[in-house]
C-alpha cells in the first residue's frame, strides 16, 4: 500500500522547546492574556527585526491590521489604498472601520502592488476630493513589495504606511527585515504560518509610545483608575501567554525553518528547470529575500500542452496533496465588488494560472518523492 497520508500546503512544525515554555505557564499560573512570555516573546520579535522596532503582541494579524488602522486616525467613510491581490484579511479590517478600500493591481516581478498604479490611484482619488487615509502593502507568499518605490510614492504624497508581513516574517529587502518598513506593520502566527502559536499576531511600531498606546487598546481602553473607566473604545486582542510560549520555541527555529521553506522552493526550481510553460515564483534580484512561505508556480496552458493549474491541483488532490490556487484578487471578490478598483489584469492573470504547491519546513524526502511522482505523471 502506498502512504497516502496528507500532504500540506502549509502545516505547523514545532521545534521542540515550545512546550518548555508553555509548561511555565503551568507551573507559574501564568494562564492569561498577560505574562512573562508575552513580554519575552514581544522582546525576540523587537530584536529579530531590529531597525527600532516596537512590538505588540496580539490575537491575530488581523487584529494588528484593525488596530493598525485605527492608530493611523482612519474612521468611517475615510479612503484607504489596499493592494488587490491578497488575502482577505488584508482589506476586511478597514470595512470593520466603515472606511472604503481602494483596490490597486500588482507589477509581475515580486506580484505585489505596483509602484506606479499606487500612484495612479492616489493621483485620482486626491482629484476626486478625498486623500487616502493610509496604504496597505502586502509581502505576498513572503516575497518583499518594491520597498524603495512604494515608500518613496507614501512619502511623496505623506500618506502613512500600513505594511501586511503576515506572510513575510524571515524576508528581507536590501538586507532590511519586513516588517520595518511600514509606520505599522503587521505579523501573523496563525498554524499555516511561517511560525505559528496556534493563533497570534503582533503589531511592529516605530516607537514604545504607539506600542504602549496599541497594548491599551488591546486591553480594553481602561484608562489609569482603579475603578474602571473607558474614555475611547476599546478590544480584546492580547496575546494569551501560553500561546506566546510557543511563540517563543518557534523564534528559536525561525531561520532554521526559513531556510527549509527556500530548501522546498529550490526543490521546485530544479524540478520544474525543463518543462515547458511552468513559472517557478522567484526574487527578482539579489536585493530580494523571500523566506518562501508557500513555493508558487504559474502554468501557462498554451506553453504547456494544454495542461491547467486546476488539472494540476486535481491530479495531487487525487494522491492527497494539498495545493491551492492563488489568492483570487479583492476587487473580484463579491463582498468587495462595489469598491474602486486601479490596474489591470496583472492581479486577475496570476489568479487564473498561479497554483500554491505544498511548502512546508517539515516536508522530508518521502513527501518529495510523492510530490514528484503526480509531477512526473502530469507533465509526461
Ligand atoms: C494570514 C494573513 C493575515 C491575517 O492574519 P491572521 O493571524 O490569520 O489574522 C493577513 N494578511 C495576510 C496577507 C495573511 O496571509
Amino acid at each position: 500500500m502506498e502512504n497516502k497520508s496528507k500532504i500540506w500546503l502549509s502545516s505547523p512544525h514545532m521545534g521542540g522547546g515550545e512546550q518548555k515554555f508553555v509548561q511555565e505557564t503551568f507551573d507559574t499560573n501564568w494562564v492569561a492574556p498577560l505574562g512573562p512570555n508575552v513580554t519575552g516573546f514581544e522582546t525576540d520579535l523587537e530584536q529579530y527585526l531590529k531597525g527600532d522596532s516596537h512590538v505588540a503582541a496580539l490575537s491575530s494579524g488581523t487584529a494588528a491590521i484593525h488596530l493598525g488602522l485605527i492608530l493611523l486616525g482612519v474612521n468611517p467613510g475615510d479612503e484607504v489604498i489596499c493592494q488587490s491581490f491578497t488575502f482577505s484579511a488584508s482589506a476586511n479590517p478597514i470595512r470593520y472601520l466603515g472606511a472604503i478600500p481602494v483596490f490597486v493591481d500588482s507589477e509581475p516581478e515580486t506580484w505585489n502592488i505596483c509602484p506606479e498604479k499606487l500612484e495612479e490611484a492616489i493621483v485620482d482619488r486626491i482629484a476626486k476630493g478625498k486623500k487616502p487615509k493610509a496604504i496597505i502593502a502586502v509581502h505576498l507568499y513572503g516575497m518583499p513589495f518594491k520597498a524603495d518605490e512604494i515608500v518613496a510614492v507614501a512619502e511623496k504624497y505623506d500618506i502613512p504606511l500600513l505594511e501586511d508581513s503576515a506572510e513575510a516574517l524571515g524576508s528581507t529587502y536590501k538586507g532590511r527585515n519586513c516588517g520595518t518598513f511600514g509606520e505599522i506593520a503587521a505579523l501573523s502566527f496563525n498554524g499555516n504560518k511561517i511560525i505559528t502559536t496556534s493563533g497570534g499576531g503582533a503589531l511592529v511600531a516605530k516607537s514604545k509610545k504607539v506600542k504602549e498606546k496599541t497594548i491599551f487598546l488591546a486591553t480594553q481602553a481602561r484608562d489609569q483608575a482603579a475603578h474602571y473607566q473607558h474614555s475611547e473604545i476599546g478590544y480584546n486582542y492580547r496575546l494569551s501567554n501560553i500561546c506566546a510560549g510557543v511563540g517563543r520555541g518557534q523564534m528559536e527555529v525561525l531561520d532554521k525553518h526559513v531556510g527549509l521553506r527556500r530548501e522546498m522552493h529550490d526543490f521546485y526550481s530544479t524540478y520544474f528547470k525543463n518543462i515547458e510553460g511552468v513559472f517557478v515564483f522567484s526574487e527578482p534580484d539579489g536585493n530580494y529575500f523571500s523566506n518562501h512561505w508557500l513555493s508558487a508556480i504559474l502554468l501557462d496552458p498554451e506553453k504547456a500542452a494544454g495542461k491547467t493549474r486546476e488539472g494540476l491541483r486535481l491530479a495531487l488532490e487525487a494522491e492527497n496533496i494539498e495545493s491551492r490556487p492563488l489568492w483570487k484578487p479583492m476587487h473580484l471578490q463579491p463582498v468587495f465588488a462595489e469598491f474602486p478598483y486601479y490596474g489591470g489584469s496583472v492581479a486577475a492573470q496570476l489568479f487564473e494560472n498561479g497554483l500554491c504547491l505544498p511548502s512546508g519546513s517539515n516536508l522530508g524526502t518521502e513527501e518529495r518523492t510523492r510530490i514528484e511522482k503526480v509531477l512526473d505523471r502530469f507533465f509526461k
